[in-house]
């Protein structure tokens, strides 16, 4: 078997030594960093010495910046799919924001109404949700790419009043069930078409929507934040369920101190960085760390209107002079695939440090980060339930590909044993397989699930909060993912993580993606399947199923290596790019799909 070509440089560790860092981490001594860790000393840090009882989202992230020293500096570059980019400087949005919940006030929307926001990555998207939360609304972002009904369903479940969209989108996704939402009250649109100046009357708007650039134009731009609470309802984030209806994840106004704390530490925000969170705000990494976090911090964010392009985005890396770059496993595998000649082809010196969430990283992909990039890529783990990121693979700590890392500051992780009716125990042995648990409350944990209360209390057993993934804790304090439970493969007694078997067979120079399931077995319960595309210019076949069955066995095992391999074109996953193993396992069985609204549109 022909090994990857670097492979024997390879280490199981990426060591780092401060000293050679372009800038010093914030969180330079772990051990010192977590015990001195309080939330309390952030809330004074971002409040001052207004600790009373008010607290607002936006206030803090936009207001604090814009009416101080840095109101000129810029909060947002967005970069239109084609010509010039535009900057909107932090005060130029807090007017905006303010604009716009004066708008909100006068359509007589009230603090805790729901406000939507369906677009793309385009300016009013971030004034909207901005100056949503500024006015006490709660807000929650759709995924432009979803089809009418998984809007319709969201609409639903939030009871949303306001939606704000294009005029394209209204009548795309929105116009032909608007009757069946009685919750949705006032539609603001945007025309896509509103500014070109080329003095052609714009068309008219959709019957039962308004011109939210008309409302703009006539509302004042002083408003004062709303009275809202640490403990208020500020965001809505929906998360797929396994099967059924996806949940309504609600977040509150002091999620603010999670957002800022793990900018610092997770992903080292200083004053002066380029950041450039590449999700889209449809999700939580979107909300949290591409508009929230960055703007806590008076930070620059780069948005990318476009989607994945690997030139445009080295480009952006180059011309942005971006320094620090959260992105995900998928566009990090769409990088490697296109080859490391395109990457010498641009130069980012000012890029310091990388980070990637949203599934498993596999250790192929840190190994290029550090071979081809020249940065070794920082995997970091969340969840929406979490609103903002727990474990982290550090700045100053080494890195072991193939790890998330290790609990951030005022985060207490560990491994517990979570069986059907046995009271739940911690794990302390290390390297056992078990669920990933988080002990304590922080300021971005959900509040609730909107309308399912015994889901939500089924999260947390005392003050312990399950997460639903299996992981293992090693010996040095570095958590490594397994699965998610429903997605664990029990096979002749062993329990077998599907992420462990897929990074084996991508260590196979064929392999572009695997996805592995548990298919039920008579004899030994499940037998491991995979399901895995090729590189370009490898041909499927026999030979190589034997080639890759034997190349598994070799890594991991005859008792772990999957029993049948299967060529498909490319797997099914998310929109934000997770493999969606459950509908891979269900095709498999021929059972029904379960929500695939968030599936990827080709797949
Ligand atoms: P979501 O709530 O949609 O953001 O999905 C959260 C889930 O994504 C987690 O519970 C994990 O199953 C998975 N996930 C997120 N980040 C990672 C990571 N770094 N490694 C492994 N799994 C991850």
């Amino acid at each position: 078997m022909t090994p990857p070509p670097s492979a024997p440089q390879r280490s199981a560790c990426i060591h780092k030594w401060i000293a050679d860092l372009p800038v010093r981490p914030h969180l330079a001594d772990y051990a010192a960093g977590c015990a001195a860790f309080s939330w309390d000393a952030v809330r004074r840090e971002l409040l001052g010495d207004g600790r009373g009882q008010r607290m607002n989202l936006a206030q803090l992230a936009v207001d604090r910046h814009a009416l101080g020293a840095a109101g000129q500096r810029t909060a947002f570059r967005f970069l239109p799919r084609e010509g010039a980019p535009h900057d909107l400087s932090f005060a130029e949005l807090a007017r905006q924001c303010n604009r716009f919940a004066n708008v909100l006030r006068t359509l007589g929307v009230v603090q805790g109404d729901r406000l939507f926001v369906l677009a793309g990555r385009i300016p009013a998207l971030y004034v909207a949700v901005l100056g949503g939360l500024k006015h006490g609304s709660v807000v929650s972002t759709l995924f432009s790419a979803f089809g009418p009904e998984p809007v319709a369903t969201r609409v639903r479940i939030g009871g949303c009043k306001v939606m704000v969209t294009t005029a394209t989108l209204y009548q795309r996704k929105l116009a032909a069930l608007r009757e069946s939402l009685p919750s949705l009250q006032h539609v603001l649109v945007v025309r896509e078409d509103e500014g070109r100046g080329d003095g052609a009357p714009l068309p008219s708007l959709p019957p039962g929507t308004l011109d939210l650039a008309q409302l703009m134009r006539e509302a004042s731009d002083a408003f004062e934040a709303a009275p809202t609470g640490p403990q208020d309802p500020a965001l809505l984030h929906f998360t797929s369920g396994t099967t059924g209806t996806p949940k309504g994840a609600v977040h509150v106004h002091e999620a603010a101190l999670t957002h800022y704390a793990t900018g610092r530490h997770a992903l080292d925000l200083h004053a002066g960085d380029i950041f450039w969170c590449t999700a889209d705000p449809g999700w939580v990494t979107g909300m949290s760390y591409g508009i929230l976090a960055p703007l806590l911090h008076g930070v620059t964010s780069i948005v990318d209107e476009a989607d994945f392009d690997a030139q445009r985005w080295y480009g952006i890396l180059q011309a942005q002079q971006v320094s620090v770059w959260y992105t995900a496993p998928t566009a990090i595998r769409m990088l490697m695939k296109a080859g490391p000649e395109l990457r010498h082809q641009y130069h980012f010196p000012r890029l310091r440090f990388v980070a990637s969430v949203g599934e498993p990283l596999n250790p192929e992909a840190v190994w290029w980060g550090q071979e081809v990039l020249g940065l070794p890529i920082h995997d970091n783990w969340w969840q929406t339930e979490t609103g903002g990121i727990m474990i982290a693979n550090l700045p100053a700590l080494d890195i072991k590909p193939g790890s998330m890392g290790r609990p951030l500051p005022g985060v207490d992780a560990l491994i517990v044993r979570h069986l059907p009716g046995q009271p739940v125990e911690p794990i302390t042995q290390p390297d056992a397989v078990g669920e990933l648990a988080l002990r304590g409350r922080w300021p971005a944990l959900f509040r609730g699930y909107l309308g399912q209360d015994e889901r939500y209390r089924k999260c947390f057993d005392g003050d312990l909060y399950l997460t639903g993934d299996l992981a293992r804790l090693d010996a040095d304090g570095y958590f490594w993912f397994v699965g998610r439970s429903d997605d664990v493969i029990k096979s002749a007694g062993h329990l077998i993580g599907p992420f462990e078997v897929e990074n084996a067979l991508l260590e196979h120079p064929a392999v572009a993606e695997a996805g592995v399931i548990g298919k039920p077995d008579a004899t030994v319960g499940e037998v491991v399947k995979a399901f895995v595309s090729l590189k370009p210019g490898f041909e499927e076949g026999e030979a190589l199923r034997r080639e890759l069955l034997g190349h598994a066995r070799m890594r991991l095992g005859a008792a772990v290596a999957p029993k049948e391999i299967a060529f498909v074109p490319s797997l099914p996953r998310t929109r934000s790019g997770k493999i969606m193993r459950r509908l891979l396992k269900a095709r498999e069985l021929g059972l029904p799909e379960g929500d695939t609204s968030t599936l990827e549109a080709d797949t």
